[in-house]
Parts: C-alpha cells; structure tokens; sequence
C-alpha cells in the first residue's frame, strides 16, 4: 500500500498539490491545489453534483456565502460547543487538546513508570503509548486522561518533553475564525466552520422557489474553516477545508430510512468511482458520542495511509436546526401540506463529506507500482494513478514520437488542438516517448495517442496506449474522437 510520503512526494512532482506560500517557507499546514490537483478536485466535486443533484429527481443546488449572520451560530451552537479546552506546556511550549492528553502509567509487580501520551481514545493512547515507550506485554497499563481533574498523585508529564508538572490550567478555545465586517470596528463575523447552515438558513427560499414537497434535499459545496489545534496527515486535517454536503428533509417518520438510503447511496457512490468496498468501513457513533439532538450518526470511513479515518459523516439530525432557527430568527422555519393539512418541522439528513479527504481517497486508491519487465527483459516499476475516467484530470496526451520532424509536430498539435474541447488534453514533446508513457502514467493520464512517420508519409492513422493495460491500438484519425467518447465514462 502506498505511505503518505510517496503520495506527498508524487503530489509535488507532478503538481497536484503544493505547500501553501512555499517560497516563503509554507504556512501552518496548508496546501495549494496545482494544475492536476485542481483538475482532480472539480472531477471529483462533478461527480458528486451528477450523483446527488442531476441524476435524482429529490435535489436542488445551492451556494450560500462564508460569512453570514453571526446570529446564525448561536443558533447552530457553534458559539457555545466549538470549546476546545486547551493547555500549553511551561517547558516546551507545545500544545495539546486537554481531553487529547492521557497520562500514562505502565505498572508491573511494585514498579511504576509515568509516561504521557496524545490521543483521541483510550484503546488509542494504551496502543500509542504501549509503542513509543516499549512498553512490555508484561505491564499494565493504566490511563487517566487529563480532562477530568486527575487524581492527587498522578504523574503529570507532558507527551512532548517529558517535563512533570509543567502544564497551565486548561483554558476554553473557540475554533471559529473571527473577523470583522465592515470599517466600523467591533462589528464581528466567523468564517464558517460548516456549509450546512447556509443550506438551512435558506430552507424555505429553496423550498418555496423550486416548489418543493418533502422529501427533498439540498446540496452545496463549499470551503469551511476551523482553527483546528493539532492539524496534519498532509491535507486530511486542515484549518480551510472544502466540504461536500447535503441536508435532505424528510418527514418525521421517515427519517431512519432515509437515513438508511443515504448511507447506502453515498457508498454507492464511492464504489462507482473505484474505490473498493473493502477499503470504506462504517462507524456507528455510540450514544456518548453523538450529539444529545442526533438519533443516528455513521462515519464512511476509508482506509487510507495513516489507516482507517472518516471520509464522510451522515447524521440524523432530527428537528434540531430547522426549530433552532426557528427559535433564534423568530420566523417558523416548517412545512405545510396542503393535501393532509398537516404542519411539521421537516427532519434532516446530513450527508457531509470532506473535499480534500475525498481528493486523498481517491489518489491513495489509485496509486501504483506495478512491476514490469522492460524490453531489455530488466526489471522494471512504473508508478500509475489508476483514476476511474470520470475522475482522471487529463483524458488523452498526444505525443510526437520525432519532433525533430514538423510534419509530424504539426499533426499532433493539431490533432491535440482538435479534442481539447471535449477532454482535458495534453500535448508533450519534452522527452523520449518512453519517459513520456511514464511520465502520463504517474498523473493517471487514460490515453497516450502517438503520432509517428507512418502517420504522416502512409495510413493517417495513429497509435493509441491504454493507461491501464498498456495495450496499443492504430485507428484512424478522424475515429479518435468517437473511439474517446465510447471509453471515457461518467
Ligand atoms: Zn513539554
């Protein structure tokens, strides 16, 4: 399976994805999308409008704007919940999560060491720090987390350092970015640390516009930005993210089913663009984790190189938001109708997922080193980006196998020129055809098309490579673009 170091490493070389402000020595994790991670990035949000909003009968789009009414998240909150209790160490200066930090205490026979460690779980941290600190199979391990007070006596050590006692008292964190609006000061705004609720704030605008009965849903796509205290795994964890989400409003009775439905649509829907069933695994959150108003919440969870972590999360949120705004903006946010005569506050389904996440799913799941034999009969190993068509930022690259020759780089161009505005077409000269295989194969490149002198003094046809299978075949040129349109899926 491919490591996260490969997959930065390939991200950077071929302009996927880039540290942010690089030439200034980047920016507190985060990332910029290069020309094939931009292109990837809109494939896979494409994907996701056909899937949730063109192919259904059941959903509208929308767009709403980052800022909004700072009402909105008291509502919603934000403002009172998004409390990260934080503590730094005196000693080092690091900082952790305060219910991230577990002390440790592997204790055999009379003997007691104290460790600490970082987690988000118990069963986490006894692994983590069983791990990091060699702790033997013979030792039990006991773990007090730092959150509730713990126990005169416990060893406080920090994880970083090792300093004891060293911690400042745990103080609260808004993980909203504030800003201010306007030119008068004090007038505060946050980016928002979610889309979803500008997909509520504009419930009744969607539903009265479009007409809709329920059940119906809206999707949006939009960035979102949280002041994360620990970010990392590249761009798995990130202050600005993307999000990909839906909020379907149903009737009450409804709600579990339709619940159901997305779940198993929403896997659907990864399967369809190649990732495989045994790679995604669900997380039913138990009842302690689950918001007090959520009946049900799952977690499409993928594996990738860091190991088994939410792609997606689907919640049912019952009448939460929908009464909040109702409560907080003094206008009844419910629905009518008119046959029965009946008047609920519609239920919610929330299917979110992460952009960026998705972009790493996708490239972790595509990634390759097949093993080949080359026509020395040496050993060989070509990195390849299987993509799903759909998915794959560049559909076909036109190459000239001699561009010493300018019959043959007019031809190409030309021929490059003509499919450009029905696929994201390459044309490439910079190198021997072999490297220019190889270097397609690495950014998932479906069909290398070439153009040789039997092209140009002979047949007028040209040789086309499959990315996959590495098979070639010779069509006619005016066949290439019917021949493209029967492979390239959507
Ligand atoms: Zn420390």
């Amino acid at each position: 399976m491919v490591t996260m170091e490969q997959l930065v490493s390939l991200c950077k070389r071929r302009g996927f994805i880039f540290p942010s402000s690089e030439i200034y020595g980047g920016f507190q994790s985060t990332y910029d999308y290069g020309p094939l991670g931009t292109l990837l990035k809109n494939n896979i949000k494409g994907a996701w409008w056909r899937a949730v909003v063109q192919e259904r009968m059941d959903m509208e789009p929308l767009d709403a704007s980052i800022l909004m009414h700072p009402r909105v998240w008291e509502a919603s909150g934000h403002v009172a919940v998004f409390n990260d209790p934080l503590v730094d160490c005196k000693a080092c200066k690091a900082r952790f999560r305060a219910d991230h930090v577990w002390f440790v205490e592997a204790v055999h026979g009379e003997e007691t060491k104290p460790f600490a460690i970082e987690a988000g779980e118990a069963d986490e941290a006894e692994a983590k720090a069983r791990e990091k600190y060699q702790i033997g199979k013979k030792w039990e391990v006991r773990l007090t987390p730092m959150i509730i007070d713990a126990p005169e006596g416990t060893p406080q050590v920090c994880p970083t350092c090792g300093e004891k006692d060293s911690f400042t008292e745990p103080r609260a964190f808004n993980m909203m970015f504030k800003t201010e609006v306007g030119a008068v000061a004090g007038s505060i705004a946050y980016l928002r640390p979610e889309t979803a609720q500008g997909i509520f704030v504009n419930y009744e605008n969607v539903q009265q516009t479009m007409r809709r009965k329920l059940p119906f849903g809206i999707a949006q796509v939009g960035k979102a930005f949280r002041n994360e205290i620990v970010t990392g795994n590249f761009t798995f964890r990130t202050r600005e993210f993307e999000q990909m989400e839906i909020e379907y409003f149903c009737w009450p009775e409804d709600g579990a089913q339709c619940h159901q439905e997305w779940i198993d649509a929403r896997i659907a829907w990864y399967t369809r663009y190649g990732i495989k069933r045994e790679n995604l695994d669900l997380y039913e959150h138990p009842d302690h984790k689950r918001s007090h108003y959520s009946t049900r919440t799952v977690d499409i969870l993928y594996r990738f190189p860091i190991g088994f972590a939410e792609l997606e999360g689907i919640a049912n949120r019952t009448d939460f938001d929908l009464t909040q705004h109702g409560e907080f903006s003094g206008k009844t946010l419910d629905y009518f109708d008119t046959k029965t005569e009946r008047r609920v506050v519609p239920h919610v389904i929330e299917p979110s997922a992460g952009v960026d996440r998705n972009v790493l799913a996708f490239l972790t799941e595509a990634y390759e080193e097949e093993e080949l034999v080359n026509q020395k009969g040496q050993k060989d190993v070509r990195t390849v980006l299987r993509f799903h068509p759909a998915l794959a930022p560049i559909k076909a690259a036109v190459l000239p196998l001699a561009k010493n020759r300018p019959e043959i780089v007019d031809y190409a161009t030309a021929l490059a020129a003509e499919l450009k505005p029905h696929y994201m077409t390459q044309y490439d000269d910079t190198a021997a055809i072999g490297k220019l295989y190889r270097r397609q194969d690495e950014i998932g490149t479906l069909y290398c098309i070439t153009v040789d002198h039997q092209t140009i003094d002979d047949d007028n046809q040209v040789t086309i490579r499959d990315r996959d299978s590495m098979e070639q075949v010779r069509i006619a040129r005016e066949e290439v673009l019917p021949w493209l349109r029967e492979r390239i899926t959507v």
